[in-house]
Formats: structure tokens, sequence, C-alpha cells
């Protein structure tokens, strides 16, 4: 299974393992013609890996992916086509940063309390201090002998009800889409099956992502297997949403993920992409 098309990869620009050229290096080994970087609430690689998509030949679909806060519930809203050097985004990235890092402060606190010491000044060594994540809280737990692997750094330390978990107040998921809108690009809500939502909230979910403004929903991407592909494009239909497909590849030390490796879009949904691709698939 590999697909001609992936709109949701990520760099170490946030919390993936490849340097965005790099990624571009692998895209193009995968049989990947159209691809999006997404990185967490950052645009910073986008222009290593338009450089690199010119050389490679392949159609880069600029993008961010931004985590949102509504109704208290955290969903990831992924920008496509965006102008990086929009003002209005990056100040709205800007924002969300700070929010970011003050959240990071508080995960080092609680963990200093839980008698873990040190994991932020690891945690932004990992990142470079730029954007720092979880992931990298994970890793430097992990680095520190506190935890097997990174799943179980999740599991005893960041998890919801764990000691590093905090629970951060996002930007408003309009205030995201409208950004996007505003460099240009269409709002897509990322991963719909992974919030756990029951039918009742996912239908209330997309109802208020597209009174946002919001056009499109991911129907195949990783995790979830046939049945959350199933269901997602149930709900495309039912809401008329276009659709996206994307792997969330974030590193290739992981033997399930690989850019291009998604299912293709079902049928009697308008792919999100034909806004960059013409039928056919040539530039
Ligand atoms: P953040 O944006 O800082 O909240 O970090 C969330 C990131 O952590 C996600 O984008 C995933 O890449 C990663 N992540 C979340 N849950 C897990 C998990 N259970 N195991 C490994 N990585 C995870
Ligand atoms: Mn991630
Ligand atoms: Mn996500
Ligand atoms: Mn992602």
């Amino acid at each position: 299974m590999s697909s001609p098309v992936d709109l949701h990869l990520h760099s170490d620009r946030s919390d993936g393992r490849l340097r965005p050229r790099e990624l571009v290096s692998l895209v193009a080994t995968q049989g990947v013609e159209t691809f999006a970087l997404t990185d967490h609430d950052t645009v910073a690689g986008l222009e290593e890996a338009a450089e690199a998509a010119r050389r490679h030949g392949l159609r880069l679909v600029p993008g961010v992916e931004i985590s949102v806060t509504w109704c208290a519930r955290e969903l990831h809203v992924l920008g496509l086509g965006v102008a990086p050097d929009c003002v209005t985004l990056q100040g709205g990235l800007a924002r969300q940063a700070e929010i970011r890092a003050e959240r990071a402060r508080r995960i080092g606190e609680r963990l200093e309390r839980a008698g873990v010491p040190g994991t932020v000044e690891e945690a932004y060594r990992l990142a470079r201090d730029r954007h720092v994540s979880r992931s990298h809280f994970a890793r430097a737990l992990v680095r520190g002998g506190h935890a097997r692997d990174m799943a179980a750094a999740f599991r005893q330390y960041l998890a919801r009800g764990r000691p590093g978990h905090v629970r951060a107040e996002w930007v408003p998921l309009e205030a995201a889409v409208s950004w996007i809108r505003t460099a240009g690009g269409v709002a897509v809500l990322a991963h719909p099956h992974r919030y756990g939502f029951t039918g009742r909230w996912m239908r209330r979910t997309l109802e208020a992502f597209q009174a946002a403004g919001g056009e499109a929903m991911e129907v195949a991407c990783a995790g979830g297997g046939p049945g959350a592909l199933a269901a997602n494009a149930e709900r495309a239909r039912q809401h008329g949403l276009e659709g996206s497909v994307g792997s969330d590849f974030h590193d290739p030390g992981n033997p399930w993920i690989r850019p291009g490796r998604v299912a293709p879009l079902p049928a009697g949904i308008a792919p999100v992409w034909r806004r960059w691709v013409r039928a056919g698939g040539s530039a």
C-alpha cells in the first residue's frame, strides 16, 4: 500500500526525527509525489522542505498542525496550502509557542515534585531549544532511565492522571481555523478517530469545525484500522467534508508508519488535494 499523496508528515522542526531535507529524501523513495510537511505549531521547516522538494521534483503542500482547545478538549487541525510568511498565522503560532513553553515549565515542575529532576532541561536540549513537545519529555525520561521506551514514558508519566500530565489551554479552534484561512490555506480536522469521541460528540465536533470554517477531515491515517477508515469516510460524506490522507510519520525507527503508507480515499469523498493536483496527477 503506497499512496502518491501524503498530507501529514513531521520533521525535527517539531517532534519528528528527520531534518526537513532528510524527510523529503525519504518521501522521494516511497513513491509519494505530493506531500505536506505539517509540523506541530510551526512553519519553520517549510523553506528547507520546499528547496529539497524542488531538487527531487516533488510537490510540497506547505502545512502546519495546530493543537487547539474546543469544549475543554484537545483537537488537532491541519492547515494545508498555507503561506508560511502570513503575519496573522505567524502571530498566532507565536502565541501558541508561549502556551507550549509555559506547559513545558509546568510539566518539568510536576515531574520534579514526583522525584524526576532535570527533564525540562533535557527536553529543551533534545528539542535544540526550539519547539518542545511531550515527545521530547518522553525521550528525556527514557534517556534518564525512568521509562523503557516512549510508549512507557507516556503511559507512566505523561498521560492523563500521571505525575507529568498538564492540561494545556491551547488556542481556540475558531482562532486556528481563521489563521489558516487568512494564510490562504484549508483547515482539515486531523485523525478524528483518535479523540475517543462517541458518535454524538463527533457530530458536534464536526459541526463546530465546519461552523468555524473547516472544510476537510482526515479520512485515512495511521491507527484505527479499517473500522476507523470506514467510520471516518461515513462522517465525511454525512457532513459534506472533503477528505485528506496522511501517515502522520515522525520517526523512521517506527516500523509501522512510513511516508505514503496510507489507505486510498474511499469513494464518494472529494479529495482535498484536488486544489493542488489536477486529475491525472501532474503539476
Ligand atoms: P505535544 O504536541 O507536545 O502535546 O506532543 C504530542 C505528541 O506526542 C504527539 O504529536 C505524538 O507525536 C506524541 N505522542 C502522543 N502520545 C504518544 C504515545 N502514547 N507514544 C508515543 N508518542 C506519543
Ligand atoms: Mn507529534
Ligand atoms: Mn496530531
Ligand atoms: Mn501529526
